[in-house]
């Protein structure tokens, strides 16, 4: 998918064959053996991965996934997606990501997080704040960042906040990270609500997945007024069409751990639930979850891409002809994310910590102007919205190779 993208959008800018070829692949790929011992004594081989799409920019920047789906091409995409988000927000990073193939819902805390140091040290001569730099990703959270931070930084011999972002506050973490990706998307969407003429307090949302991106969209949008009806996880799907109470809905699931039989809403088909009427959709779990057999079937007005790749490129295809639907591209719309981790590694490097409003204020600022340069973009080049903000974000990498030059 990320290369079929590529390759459209280096169509439309005309790219020279040599910096095309540049833009197209990782700088590195490294994969490591994590051996660790189980609880139960024995020992365990997982692998894990690590693609650093390219350093032109400055360090790569990216997120840590624990799943059992994660494989090296996998990996691969969601790097070079984060190498155009960060060029899209003009942040100074190229993009990088990692993962494990593993199951961290059927890991002890112990096994995680001896799973977490080994994979660290496998790492050490891979990463630094000046190479790459970490984050949070699915399966991964602040501890786990801050089992890499203290592997690092032991090996180091000093702290080195600044190894990875979205560390918990007290290990010199961002205020504002935990909510950033889920508010962005949340902010964002309320944009686009005033851009089609409609109020926060009578419009609707349906949002997949209930992680951490899902739960910050739903509790800043319902902050705005808007109403959740749909909402769903991975064990199935709630809907309310009088509006689903996200706060009581967290409580239930901090309790359970999943949404199902929350009992002040109705339990529907999950897949169903994308093509039911709303103004904005939020898929924010899993990619390619959007396809060609249902993307014709969204009755959406707003199409608020909260997860990487939600789309295929199919999907996208018959949504680019749907002028009844405002999308708002992944690397865009949840780039909140990355965003303040960029906050997180600048304040580390100064030893100085920002006010959450402060944050959150440079945080909409910086959403706000991408959105409005993705949306003029778009109209001038008369382009699909996700082909104009990937345009963007390559052009910005291509030039930044071009006038870098080859070495040697
Ligand atoms: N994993 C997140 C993403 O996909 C955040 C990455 C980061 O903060 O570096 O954007």
């Amino acid at each position: 998918m990320a290369v079929s993208q590529f390759d459209r959008v280096a169509d439309f800018l005309k790219l020279p064959a040599d910096i095309r070829e540049r833009c197209k692949w990782p700088k590195r790929i490294i994969t490591v053996t994590v051996p660790i011992r189980r609880d139960d004594g024995t020992t365990e081989v997982f692998f894990g991965h690590r693609v650093q799409h390219h350093l032109t920019r400055g360090p790569v920047k990216g997120g840590l996934r624990y799943h059992p789906d994660v494989n090296v091409g996998e990996v691969a995409a969601l790097a070079m997606w984060m190498n155009w988000k960060c060029a899209l927000l003009d942040l100074p990073f190229g993009g990088g990501k990692g993962g494990i193939s593993c199951n961290p819902s059927e890991m002890s805390d112990g096994e995680l997080e001896r799973m977490t140091r080994r994979f660290t040290m496998e790492m050490i001569p891979f990463i630094g704040p000046e190479i790459d730099v970490m984050a949070p990703d699915m399966g991964t959270n602040e501890q786990t960042m801050a089992w890499i931070m203290d592997t690092y930084s032991t090996h180091s011999g000093h702290l080195v906040p600044s190894i990875v972002t979205g560390k918990p506050i007290s290990l010199q973490g961002s205020a504002g990270r935990t909510r950033a990706t889920g508010h962005g998307v949340a902010f964002l969407s309320s944009i686009a609500l005033s851009k089609l003429g409609i109020k926060e307090e009578s419009a609707t949302a349906i949002i997949q997945g209930f992680g951490n991106v899902g739960l910050y969209t739903a509790v800043t949008l319902a902050s705005y007024g808007v109403k959740i009806i749909g909402i769903s996880d991975a064990s199935g799907a709630l809907w309310s069409q009088d509006g689903i109470d996200i706060h009581a809905l967290r409580a239930y699931v901090s309790d359970h751990k999943v949404i199902s039989g929350f009992p002040a809403a109705e339990s529907i088909d999950p897949n169903e639930m994308l093509t039911r009427k709303c103004d904005i959709l939020a898929p924010c779990a899993v990619g390619g979850v959007i396809h060609a057999s249902n993307a014709g079937r969204l009755d959406c007005k707003i199409l608020a891409k909260g997860a990487n790749g939600p789309t295929t490129p199919d999907a996208d295809l018959i949504i680019e002809k749907r002028d009844d639907i405002l999308m708002i591209p992944d690397i865009l719309c949840n780039a909140g994310g990355v965003t303040v981790s960029y906050f997180e590694w600048v304040q580390n490097l100064q030893r100085f910590q920002w006010t959450e409003k402060e944050v959150i204020s440079k945080l909409e600022t910086k959403l706000h102007a991408t959105f409005e340069q993705v949306m003029s973009y778009a109209a001038k080049h008369k382009l699909p919205k996700r082909m104009s903000a990937q345009a963007i974000a390559i052009s910005t990498v291509a030039n930044a190779k071009s006038t870098r030059g080859l070495f040697p």
